[in-house]
């Protein structure tokens, strides 16, 4: 019996939020007194794969077969449920992203097992249950489940979990095949293209994100919300409206019917803090409000608030963003 983690890849290298569910993965390993292995699939380097050893994973599945370099579900999901079934794993961990929400559905059907997604703490294991708390209502509140089939499949909220570190430990490689046929791609996409990403900051990844909102009157005045990003190493994004008025790209807009992000530090410039955007950001570690009104709603989530005009407040912190 061991905890199978599956890890995504990105650019060659592991997605930060995989190497939460690997560090969440190897920590109920030892409390299940067991070993966590992974599977990887598509793209990834052998050594960024060896090097989640760093995170406790002790074995690593690697099945490279170049047609799943994109992602298409019914074939990725055979290709962990055959890692599962070779490890006879009874817990799967993975993270709480897009792909993992679209496999961990169809996994608990394939495999007959308990989902428990966007969890937020190691299970407790006491009286022979397996009892996980998980956000719901848009992380306004949290659920203890006790997943009781035989195989329980966690998909870890990004950011609940710090990555563990021990620096020098390596993992073994060892190739999978899960030997797919063309039925398993019957359904793939005909074409994956990449979102333009600011200074090369993928939105759903990036550990600071810059947000604008309507309080910056136009597209014109975006070049604050970019100026401050790019001298913080940061992603940019907004809210609904700005890209409704296609003052921005729709891959930018974050919120309940868009992307949700959980980076180290969110700014939002100039953004109200409807509760639905709240539900795409308040998993952020740290929210930094700048808004004119101190009665914005956003400032009730703020960690930090500044009131004050945004077209004052904004190039003094670029100027301190570059002086850093
Ligand atoms: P506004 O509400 O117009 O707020 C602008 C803010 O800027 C104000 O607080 C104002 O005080 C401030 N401001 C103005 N001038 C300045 C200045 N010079 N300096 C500093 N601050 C200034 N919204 C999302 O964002 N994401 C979603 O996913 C989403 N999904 C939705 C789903 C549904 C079903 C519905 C009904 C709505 C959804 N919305 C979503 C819209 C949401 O309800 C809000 O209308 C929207 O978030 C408001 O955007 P905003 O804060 O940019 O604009």
């Amino acid at each position: 019996m061991s905890v199978l983690v599956f890890v995504e890849g990105l650019n060659g290298e592991i997605k930060k939020s995989s190497l939460e569910a690997a560090s969440y993965g190897s920590q109920v390993a030892q409390q299940l007194g067991t070993t966590a292995t992974a599977v990887a699939i598509g793209e990834v380097q052998e050594d960024a794969l060896a090097r989640l050893g760093e995170q406790g994973i002790s074995r690593v599945l690697y099945d490279a077969d170049s047609r799943l370099n994109q992602f298409v579900a019914d074939a990725y999901v055979k290709v962990i449920a055959k890692a599962a079934q070779q490890e006879n794993a009874k817990v799967l961990v993975f993270s709480n992203s897009n792909i993992g929400a679209a496999v961990g559905s169809k996994l608990a059907v394939r495999l007959n097992g308990a989902l428990a997604t966007n969890v937020t703490s190691l299970p407790k294991t006491d009286g022979g249950q397996f009892v996980v708390t998980r956000g719901v209502f848009s992380g306004k509140a949290f659920a203890d489940v006790n997943l009781a089939a035989d195989v329980k499949i966690i998909a870890v909220k990004k950011n609940a979990f710090e990555i563990t570190q021990t620096a020098g430990n390596t993992a073994t490689v060892e190739k999978l095949s899960a030997e797919l046929s063309d039925a398993d791609f019957a359904a793939a996409p005909k074409e994956t293209v990449m979102q333009d990403t600011e200074g090369g900051v993928l939105l759903q990844e990036a550990e600071i994100v810059v947000s604008g909102g309507r309080g910056l009157k136009g597209p014109e005045n975006w070049h604050l919300v970019e100026d401050l990003a790019k001298a913080l190493g940061a992603a940019t994004a907004c809210s609904k409206p700005v890209s409704d008025l296609d003052w921005r790209p729709h891959h930018e807009h974050v919120g309940q019917t868009g992307i949700t992000v959980s980076p180290n530090l969110y700014i939002a410039i100039g953004i109200s803090g409807a509760i639905q955007h709240l539900a795409g950001v308040n998993s952020s570690k740290v929210i930094v409000v700048i808004n004119k009104d101190p009665e914005a709603p956003f400032f009730k989530a703020a960690d930090y608030g500044i009131v004050g005009d945004a077209f004052e407040i904004v190039p003094k912190l670029i100027e301190a963003a570059k002086a850093l």
